[in-house]
């Protein structure tokens, strides 16, 4: 055992109300490595209580926008000093090269930041001509306010960017948080928490809780002074979520998974898109919600597209990702190297064909082989449902009619990419699928000034960019009976 990790309520350390703790786990290893405060609802009463008492002392949600901006670009430049800490925390707690959080994960998070020191600056009002009152003049103007105290709930996968995401468009908007981690991955939070301490953040505006979701998470929800839940998950807790902040009129922001579609036509450059494909599939094991799983290819060049693909996939080395040679480490957790071959299993036993990787048998470490099937249908559940580990699936069109079709015929609709040369078709088909993002030639790229979010199962709102910031705002109309 080597650490053991507390909440962070208003700049200092809490252990549970009650003093028990969840065990965290090494997915290379399967030894438990440390442990953290198992939350309860008195804790989180607790850090609802300090961050909706800063809120109200207005000593962050009063700043003027410059004031905010100074102390979040502070923050960024901690973050980025402590780029190498925070991506080896998240890419142990999860079994992840850390070469991958150091070059796509923290460099996000920081542009994120400094994206943010905008935001702060830009939330301005609008003036609006109105008829008046009672045939005497009036002057209407909104102004934007914070929506108060955001429950902020993370999941595993990109625990550290995900994180920042929500805290950077919140804190320009000048809310207060109390951010619930994963369970699994509850160490950058809690880092990113001390740097905003030692950035100058007033104590109480970012709170840490950590613990499960059915409890912290659900006291979040059910708290009657958080005004806002901004989740990050699964649909099935997507959907509880919604439940129960919906009876208290809570607002809510849901994003959550996908089984984005990467549409391949006859005339894209093979190697762009087999590069691009391989990306989306790969990278964080598959375990991203932007993953593009569902591989749509021309006819003409299927067979060799997947043939090139299971080569790739046969490719990529996979073993402890701290050794310096290997791409890939395990999945998360038990239950996902669970689910991810339970889902291999049904591909085969559906009659896709098995191109490459298959069910990996439990030895040490949840390591699952990188896996391919072609000749598949969109029915089946290896093309509906989201797998959240490195498995693709390779299904043949014969018109772009048909390759809309089959993207939009899924319950999820967050990312979609498509690959062609001809730049008109590319339009067109981008305007026609249904999702949040649409890539062309180019798989879901990650930018801070880009709003991000999906439709149907994929979730409700945008964060990210502009619009994210706004998300965290209430606006205000103000009419002044003018005299005369
Ligand atoms: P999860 O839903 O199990 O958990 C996510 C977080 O919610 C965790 O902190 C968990 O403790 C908490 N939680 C769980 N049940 C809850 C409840 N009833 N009430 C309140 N909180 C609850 O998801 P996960 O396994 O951690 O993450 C994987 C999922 O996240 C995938 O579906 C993936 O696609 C999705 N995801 C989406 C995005 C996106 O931007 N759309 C990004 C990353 C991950």
């Amino acid at each position: 055992m080597t650490e053991h990790l507390k909440h962070f309520i208003a700049g200092a350390s809490f252990e549970a109300s009650d003093g028990r703790c969840i065990n965290l786990v090494n997915p290379v290893t399967e030894q438990v490595y440390g442990s953290c405060a198992r939350g309860t609802v008195e804790d989180v009463d607790r850090a609802v209580g300090a961050a909706r008492h800063q809120l109200e002392r207005g000593a962050w949600s009063q700043l003027d926008g410059a004031q905010r901006a100074r102390l979040l670009s502070k923050l960024a430049d901690l973050v980025e000093r402590d780029t190498d800490v925070l991506a080896d925390l998240d890419a142990n707690a999860i079994g992840r090269s850390p070469l991958e959080p150091r070059r796509m994960d923290l460099p996000n998070a920081i542009a994120n930041l400094r994206a943010a020191t905008g935001w702060a600056n830009q939330l301005e009002g609008r003036t609006i001509p109105s008829g008046g009152y009672f045939g005497a003049k009036t002057l209407s103007y909104t102004i934007r306010e914070p929506v108060g105290v955001v429950g902020a709930i993370v999941p595993w996968n990109s625990p550290l960017m995900i994180t920042v995401w929500k805290l950077a468009a919140l804190l320009a908007a000048g809310c207060t948080v109390v951010i619930k981690p994963s369970e699994e991955t509850p160490q950058s939070a809690l880092h990113l928490a001390a740097l905003a301490q030692e950035a100058g953040f007033p104590d109480g505006v970012i709170n840490v809780v950590t613990g499960y979701g059915g409890e912290v998470g659900r006291a979040l929800c059910e708290h009657p002074h958080v005004a806002k839940i901004s989740f990050t998950g699964s649909p099935e807790a997507g959907r509880e979520i919604q439940r129960t902040a919906g009876v208290l009129f809570k607002r809510v922001a849901l994003e959550l998974g996908g089984k984005s579609p990467q549409i391949v036509f006859d005339d894209a450059s093979f190697e762009d898109a087999l590069r691009g494909c391989a990306l989306g599939l790969f990278v964080n094991q598959g375990q991203i919600c932007a993953a593009g799983s569902r591989i749509l290819v021309h006819r003409s060049l299927a067979d060799r597209f997947a043939a090139a693909l299971a080569d790739a996939a046969r490719a990529v080395k996979v073993g402890d990702p701290r050794q310096p040679d290997i791409q890939m480490g395990p999945v998360a957790k038990k239950a996902q190297f669970d689910r991810v071959n339970r889902y291999i299993q049904l591909g085969i036993d559906q009659g896709a064909s098995l191109l490459a990787g298959g069910v990996s048998s439990p030895e040490q470490g949840w390591f699952v082989q990188p896996t391919i099937f072609a000749n598949a249908r969109n029915g089946m559940a290896i093309a509906q449902d989201e797998i959240f580990g490195p498995v693709g699936t390779v299904i043949t069109f014969d018109s772009e009619d048909e390759a809309v079709a089959l993207a939009n015929d899924s319950t999820y609709g967050l990312a979609a990419t498509v690959w062609t040369a001809d730049l008109v078709r590319a339009h067109r088909v981008a305007a026609a699928v249904k999702a949040g993002a649409v890539g062309i030639n180019c798989w879901s790229p990650l930018d801070a000034n880009l709003p991000w979010g999906g439709v149907k199962a994929s979730g409700i709102g945008r964060e990210g960019g502009f619009s994210g910031a706004l998300a965290y705002t209430e606006e205000k109309v103000i009419t002044v009976l003018l005299p005369g």
